[in-house]
């Protein structure tokens, strides 16, 4: 029989915001099990279809106990990270209800398989999209001076995004850790390179901003949105990565030239 005094099992602890993108981010959006969209947009919200579901339960039943005994269980308790996995609510309810040892393996399974993915993108990208954001921002030399005509327009049409709601946490977690990584390295290359007359600012943050206003009369969704001014950088930008062009796109988030009112 199972040990009653179990140290695997603690009380209940609730979800962060933050914890809850991360879990959101570890899946991409997607259900793991049947790969429903865990966001739904509704108007100009975003229903959210999806949560996060505890692999061996917090409270097992004597059912679960027995079905469960004796294997793998990931992290130090029930309540950590390892632990815990987002899934669609029809599938999560699934689980609670039918917790076969079939299932819990599988659930085990997945989850590992997504935290070595995780890992492997921190450990291997980061050096290299350091390298390539400076060629981002060294390809960004040649802008049109005529963007900078438009600028007065530009501002005034900002408004209109205003009303927009920042609904997307996907989006909203990948550039605040995008954020995190490379605000001072993007800042402080923009200001070498702006020093050293190589490169005119002002000129980029308009160019930025005219791409991001064209995108925003065309497309409603932020995300969208995001992803298109990625294409744009991307094309401007040969043979540069996605993650390269995000990080640069995501600081002009956080510096205000996109999505400015909203962003602050
Ligand atoms: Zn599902």
């Amino acid at each position: 029989m199972p040990e009653l005094n179990d140290p695997y099992l603690i009380a209940r602890v609730s979800i962060t915001e933050n914890t809850d993108n991360a879990h959101l981010l570890e899946v991409d959006g997607v259900c793991p099990l049947c790969g429903n969209y865990l966001l739904i947009p509704k108007g100009k919200r975003m229903n959210k279809k999806y949560q996060i579901a505890h692999i061996y339960p917090n409270s097992p039943i004597p059912n679960e106990l027995k079905e469960l005994q004796g294997l793998e269980r990931l992290g130090t308790n029930c309540e950590e990270f390892e632990n815990k996995i987002a899934l669609c609510k029809d599938c999560h309810g699934y689980y609670d209800d039918h917790k076969t040892k079939e299932e819990y393996l599988k659930l085990i399974k997945i989850k590992k398989r997504l935290m070595a993915a995780s890992k492997a993108k921190i450990s291997t990208s980061h050096q290299d999209i350091e390298d390539e954001i400076v060629l981002v921002i060294n390809s960004l030399m040649s802008i049109d001076p005529v963007s900078l005509q438009k600028m007065e327009l530009e501002y005034k049409a900002l408004k209109i995004s205003s009303k927009i709601e920042m609904t997307y946490s996907i989006l909203k977690a990948k550039i605040e850790t995008y954020v995190c990584i490379y605000f001072n390295l993007i800042k402080e290359t923009f200001q070498s390179l702006d020093q050293e007359n190589k490169i005119n600012f002002d000129l980029v943050a308009s160019e930025v901003r005219a791409s991001f206003l064209k995108c925003d009369e065309e497309i409603i969704s932020k995300s969208e949105i995001f992803e298109a001014l990625v294409k744009w950088l991307k094309s401007k930008s040969n043979g540069s990565s996605s993650e390269a062009c995000e990080a640069v796109i995501s600081y002009f988030v956080q510096s205000c030239e996109v999505f400015r009112e909203i962003s602050q």
